[in-house]
């Protein structure tokens, strides 16, 4: 996980973050909350995004772009577009890949 700009470090623990999008400390060595769910929770679901733009990019050839967000922010700008199974789905479709092996 990538956290550069933000990271605050405490040592052997999890790392809190600030969301880019609607700047929110998500800080696990406090007991706050968001949704119900405590931020010790929340900054496992924080999501990275970090790449060096290409040639032709809309961000600019050779950018680097980073963005920190969290999963609230994420689902509520980009929800309506992702593709989410169900844990079951994908637990099946590797039980399946097992059986497939092991024939081989
Ligand atoms: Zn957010």
């Amino acid at each position: 996980m990538i956290l550069k700009r933000r990271e605050i470090t405490i040592p052997g623990e999890m790392t809190a973050f600030e969301c880019d999008v609607c700047r929110r400390r998500y800080d696990p060595t406090t007991k706050n909350t968001y949704d119900g769910l405590q931020d010790s929770i929340e900054v496992n679901e924080v999501h990275a995004i970090s790449f060096e733009a290409g040639y032709g990019s809309v961000f600019g050839d050779g950018n680097t772009v980073e963005c920190e967000v969290c999963q609230h922010c994420l689902k509520r700008l980009l929800g309506d577009y992702m593709r989410v199974q169900e844990r079951e789905t994908v637990d099946e479709k590797k039980d399946q890949d097992v059986v497939k092996e092991e024939k081989n």
